[in-house]
C-alpha cells in the first residue's frame, strides 16, 4: 500500500510531497504527473544564450512561504529581485504608452503631485481619486464585490476602469468586473476597514516605514479631511519599499528542479496521468485508477491537478460539480528574442499593461530589462501574455505563428519597431488560470465539507485559496502537516 498518492507535479504537488517526505522520510509518497516533465506551469527554458520563464517569473516575497521554501532547499542565495530600473510600469492609453504615476500602489494613489500630472487618468477620474480619503468605508464590509466594483466605490470609475482593472485583474488573466476582491486583494478590504480609506491606510504604512510624521487615527469626517489635507501636502515621497518579487536567477525552473531533486528514486512518475479516484472501504480508503489501468491503494490523495481535472477523478458527485463550477482562463506568453539596436522603444520599464478598451494584449514584459542575465549582449527578450478572460477564445483557436503574428502585430502598434526577431517562442497555458470570481469563497467552503465527507481525500493549489506560488506552497503545506498528524 502507498501511504500518501499526489496528483500533480506543480509546485502544489511537489511541494507538499517534499514537505510529507521531510518530517517522515520514511513515508511512503508517490506523486503521479500526467505531462512528461515535472513543474506544471513553472518552466525555464535557455534558447541561443536567452533564458525564458514561459509561466511565472517571480514570487511576491510579502508572502513569505516561497522563500521560506527556497531557505530549507539551500537556494535562498540564488535569488535576485528585479532590476531597479524595472520598478516603472506603463499603462496604455489612447494607443500610447504611460508611465503609472509615481505613489500609485496597487492602483491606490498616495500622492496627489503625480496624479493631477497624469495624462493616463482622466480629470474627473483624478478628482474623484483625490477624494478617496473623505469616502465612508463601505457599510457592509463582508459582502463580495468585484475587483472594478470595489474600486468604482472607493477610487471612481474611471480609476477602477482604466488602471486599477487591468493592472490587478491582470495578474490572473481575469476580468476585472467578475473576480472578487475579497478573495484576490483581501487586503485592501483590511485597509479600508481598518483606516475607513485606502489611500490613508497606505500612506500610514508609508509613513510608519519612513519614520515619518504620523496622519491622524482613524476618525469621523473632520479627521479624513484632515487626512485629506495632510496627502495635498504631502512634503516628500515617502520611500518606496524594495521590490516585492524574488526569482531564483537561473530562472523559476530551479526552485521545481531543487523540489524533485528531493524526492527519492521512483517516487516522481512522469506521463501518468490519473483517471480516477475510488473509496474502498478497506483501511487504505482510498483507490487511484491510472490511465495505464494501474491501481494505486493509499491512506491519502491529495488532487494536486487544476479543479477541472480534480472534477472528473472525484468519487462524489457534488464535489465533482463544485470542483467543475471553478473557472479558468486560457493564455499563452509569446516570446520575441530581438536585437537591440532595431527596438526602436527605450525598454526603460518592466513592460506595459492594456486594458480591455485599449487592446486585446493583456500585457507585455521586458524580460531583459527587468531581470539580469536574460539576454545576450546586444539582445533584448520581450514577453507578451495573450487571450485571458479579455480574449477567451484566441488561445484554444490560434495556431503559434497566429499567436505571435498578433502579439507582435500589437507590441510594434504600442512600442514602435521591433525589427526581425532571432526566434519567437509561444507558451501555451489552456485553462491553467483559475479565476477567484465573486462568490469563491463561498465555494470553498462548500468544497471544504464536500471533502471532508471522503477521508483521506484532500485538495491544494492554485485553484483554491490563492492562485501565486506562495499560496501553493503554503496550501501544500498545510495538508502535509493535516495528514502528519493523522496516526
Ligand atoms: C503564464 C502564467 C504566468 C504566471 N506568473 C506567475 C508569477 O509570476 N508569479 C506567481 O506567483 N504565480 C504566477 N502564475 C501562477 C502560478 O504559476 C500557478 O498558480 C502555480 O504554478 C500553480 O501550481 P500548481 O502546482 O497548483 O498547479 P499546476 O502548475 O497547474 O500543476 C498541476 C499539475 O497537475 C498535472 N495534471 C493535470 N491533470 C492530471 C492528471 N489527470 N493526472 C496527473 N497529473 C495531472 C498537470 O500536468 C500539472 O503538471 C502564473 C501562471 C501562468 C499560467
Amino acid at each position: 500500500m502507498t501511504r500518501v498518492v499526489i496528483v500533480g507535479a506543480g509546485v502544489t504537488g511537489l511541494t507538499a510531497a517534499w514537505a510529507l517526505r521531510r518530517a517522515r522520510p520514511e513515508l511512503d509518497v508517490v506523486v503521479l504527473e500526467s505531462r512528461s516533465r515535472a513543474g506544471g506551469n513553472v518552466i525555464s527554458v535557455r534558447e541561443g544564450g536567452f533564458l525564458i520563464d514561459g509561466g511565472p517569473d517571480a514570487f511576491i516575497r510579502t508572502k513569505p512561504d516561497a522563500v521560506q521554501l527556497c531557505r530549507e532547499l539551500g537556494i535562498a542565495d540564488t535569488l535576485a529581485a528585479p532590476r531597479p530600473e524595472s520598478r516603472r510600469v506603463y499603462v496604455v492609453r489612447r494607443g500610447r504608452l504611460r508611465e503609472l504615476p509615481v505613489g500609485m500602489s496597487l492602483a491606490v494613489p498616495t500622492r496627489l503631485g503625480p496624479l493631477f500630472g497624469t495624462p493616463l487618468v482622466s480629470w474627473r477620474g483624478k478628482l474623484d481619486a483625490a477624494l478617496e480619503p473623505l469616502r465612508p468605508a463601505g457599510r457592509d464590509l463582508a459582502e463580495d464585490e468585484s475587483i472594478e466594483d470595489f474600486f468604482a466605490r472607493r477610487v471612481g470609475r474611471d480609476l477602477a476602469r482604466d488602471v486599477a482593472g487591468p493592472l490587478l485583474a491582470g495578474i490572473y488573466a481575469g476580468n476585472p468586473r467578475e473576480l472578487s476582491l475579497r478573495a484576490t486583494f483581501p487586503q485592501l478590504l483590511d485597509l479600508e476597514a481598518k483606516h475607513g480609506s485606502l489611500t490613508l491606510g497606505l500612506l500610514r504604512a508609508a509613513r510608519a516605514r519612513a519614520g515619518g510624521p504620523q496622519l491622524p487615527p482613524r476618525g469621523g469626517f473632520a479627521a479624513r479631511l484632515d487626512g485629506a489635507l495632510q496627502l495635498a501636502r504631502a512634503p516628500a515621497p515617502p520611500a518606496e519599499p524594495e521590490s516585492p518579487f524574488l526569482a531564483p536567477r537561473l530562472g523559476m525552473g530551479k526552485l521545481v528542479e531543487a523540489l524533485a531533486r528531493e524526492l527519492p528514486p521512483g517516487a516522481l512518475r512522469l506521463g501518468t496521468p490519473v483517471r480516477s479516484v475510488r473509496v474502498t472501504g478497506r483501511a487504505a480508503r482510498l483507490e487511484v485508477l491510472v490511465e495505464s489501468g494501474t491501481r494505486l491503494e493509499a491512506r491519502h490523495v491529495v488532487l494536486a491537478c487544476p479543479a477541472h481535472a480534480a472534477s472528473a477523478m472525484v468519487p462524489d458527485e457534488r464535489l465533482a460539480r463544485e470542483l467543475g463550477g471553478i473557472e479558468y482562463a486560457s493564455t499563452a506568453t509569446v516570446f520575441f528574442a530581438l536585437d537591440r539596436a532595431q527596438v526602436a522603444h527605450p525598454l526603460d520599464a518592466s513592460g506595459f499593461i492594456a486594458s480591455e478598451r485599449e487592446s486585446a494584449l493583456l500585457a507585455a514584459t521586458w524580460v531583459s530589462t527587468k531581470w539580469e542575465g536574460r539576454a545576450p549582449a546586444g539582445s533584448v527578450l520581450l514577453r507578451a501574455f495573450v487571450g485571458g478572460r479579455r480574449d477567451p477564445r484566441r488561445v484554444e483557436t490560434s495556431t503559434d505563428e497566429q499567436l505571435a503574428r498578433f502579439a507582435r502585430r500589437e507590441l510594434e502598434r504600442l512600442m514602435g519597431p521591433l525589427g526581425q526577431p532571432r526566434f519567437m517562442r509561444v507558451f501555451r497555458w489552456e485553462r491553467a488560470n483559475p479565476q477567484p470570481v465573486v462568490g469563491h469563497l463561498a465555494r470553498l467552503k462548500r468544497l471544504a465539507a464536500c471533502v471532508a465527507a471522503v477521508p483521506g481525500l484532500h485538495l491544494a493549489g492554485a485553484a483554491y485559496d490563492g492562485v501565486g506560488i506562495p499560496d501553493c506552497v503554503r496550501q501544500a503545506r498545510a495538508v502535509a502537516t493535516r495528514i502528519l498528524a493523522e496516526p
